[in-house]
C-alpha cells in the first residue's frame, strides 16, 4: 500500500543501502550527520535511522522522518499542491 502511494505522489523515498548516496547527492548528508536536519513537520532532528524522505514544495526540499504522522502530512500537503496548480 505504502509503495502505490509513493509511486503515486511521487514521494522519492529509498532503501537503506542508498540512502547516503542519496542524501549526498541532494547535499542533505552532512546536515544530516552534523544533527542539523529537521523534520519539516514534528521539528524532530532527522538522523540515518529516522529519515523518511524528502518532497518538494515548488523548488524547496523538505525533509521528514519516519513518523507516521509526518508521513500522512506529506500526503495531504502534495494533494493541496496537485489541486492548486
Ligand atoms: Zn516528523
Amino acid at each position: 500500500m505504502k509503495t502505490k502511494l509513493k509511486e503515486k505522489i511521487k514521494i522519492k523515498a529509498v532503501h537503506d543501502d542508498d540512502l547516503t548516496s542519496f542524501l549526498l547527492k541532494l547535499g542533505l548528508l552532512e546536515d544530516i550527520k552534523n544533527s542539523r536536519l529537521k523534520c519539516s513537520f514534528c521539528d524532530c532532528v532527522i538522523t540515518l535511522d529516522n529519515f523518511g524522505g524528502v518532497y518538494k514544495e515548488k523548488t524547496e526540499l523538505k525533509p521528514f522522518c519516519k513518523k507516521p504522522v509526518c508521513y500522512l502530512e506529506v500526503l495531504k500537503r502534495k494533494s493541496e499542491v496537485k489541486q492548486g496548480s
